[in-house]
């Protein structure tokens, strides 16, 4: 599988490795799946240790989507295993169908070579090796094998079904986008993974064996609802301009302001950041977390231009999606506007408050 960010909110995961620079975690519900397992499978530990091997197997689905993701420049934020399987959070899924729907399948096509892989290697030594020698771990290896084997098909046979956002799911929408707009494709691709979503529910209530489709149907249905819903605000977002916001006015403050005066101005706007002008033509932001970090009784000393200044603005024609992803990735609660033909002069600001209501009226737009 690979996500956007439906499951960054959850914060329970450990971290156990990075690859390139990408950190590995273990998310709790795993952990305590693996300690029940190796509870259960006492004492010869065959199930244990098929899982741990499953999951070696699944962190390679998973740096398949990251080799690929890397190829083509796009961010993975980190890989997190669940006990239902691995997911790779993307920075930004890209709305370009060719390289999605590569990215979505390099994942199940790795599994499912490893399991033709293993597949080989197990009949090799079931027919050609275990008659022979006859050894009892020999023949433990070639099961343990072959069970991985299957398990490798069944994740890249299971991944590939159409249940959006899982893999097959993505393919989905990559080949209706190549027919109709993006955020119609992203549409029917999530209407069609959510009834997979109810389908895997029922499918588990029904057959006992199967319980844990019912996470995985719910993880579909509730993946497919606010993926979809992401796509399609992002995607309306990106047409509002910010000109087109409601823009707020906020005080300043000057270089040569103490600390002590700044806060007392950003208190009185209810905003976290200010912004430094100087006789009129804008220096940069200053921001709450840096001043915070100032001891109390130094505030009234220092001044402003002793601070870092961040220099970011956006001009009035920009979209207000770009305006959000710097707030966002810049931690800001305001956004200075700027005119294009005057790039020193403050027009106004764009707010958190502000971009929840472009996205309210870009919801209503479509
Ligand atoms: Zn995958």
């Amino acid at each position: 599988m690979n996500s956007f960010s439906f499951c960054s909110s959850m914060k329970y995961s450990f971290k156990i490795a990075s690859v390139w620079g990408i950190p590995i975690e273990l998310h709790i519900t795993f952990i305590l799946l693996m300690v029940a397992v190796a509870i259960l499978s006492y004492p010869t530990f065959y199930l244990f240790a098929l899982i741990l091997f499953l999951f070696v197997f699944v962190v390679l689905h998973e740096m398949a989507h990251t080799f690929v993701a890397r190829h083509y420049n796009i961010k993975v934020r980190k890989i997190v295993l669940y006990p239902i399987g691995g997911v790779s959070e993307i920075e930004e899924i890209p709305e370009n169908p060719s390289i999605e729907w590569r990215l979505a399948i390099s994942g199940p096509a790795t599994s499912l070579l490893i399991g033709a892989v293993l597949y080989a290697a197990s009949l090799f030594i079931t027919i050609a090796v275990a008659p022979t020698t006859i050894s009892a771990s020999l023949t433990t290896a070639g099961s343990l094998i072959l069970d991985l084997a299957t398990l490798n098909l069944l994740l890249g046979g299971f991944n590939l079904i159409p249940a959006f956002p899982m893999d097959g799911g993505r393919v989905f929408r990559a080949i209706l986008a190549e027919r109709m707009k993006f955020t119609d494709a992203t549409k029917y691709a999530a209407y069609i993974g959510r009834l997979f979503g109810i389908a895997m529910v029922v499918f588990g209530i029904i057959f006992y064996g199967y319980f844990l489709l019912i996470v995985v149907g719910l993880f579909v249905y509730i993946g497919a609802t606010e993926e979809a819903e992401q796509t399609i605000v992002s995607t309306t977002l990106a047409r509002v301009r910010v000109s087109d916001v409601t823009c707020a006015e906020i005080g300043s403050v000057t270089p040569e302001n103490t600390l002590a005066e700044a806060m007392e101005v950003m208190f009185k706007f209810r905003y976290h950041d200010a912004i430094v002008e100087k006789d009129g033509i804008y220096q940069g932001l200053v921001v709450w977390d840096e001043l915070v970090k100032v001891k109390p009784e130094q505030r009234s000393q220092l001044t402003i231009s002793q601070m870092p200044l961040r220099k970011i603005s956006v001009f009035q024609g920009e979209s207000v999606l770009e305006a959000q992803k710097i707030m966002v990735s810049q931690k800001i609660a305001v956004m200075p506007v700027v005119e294009r033909d005057n790039p020193e002069k403050v027009t106004c600001v764009l707010t958190t408050e502000g971009l929840a209501a472009a996205y309210d009226r870009a919801k209503n737009l479509r």
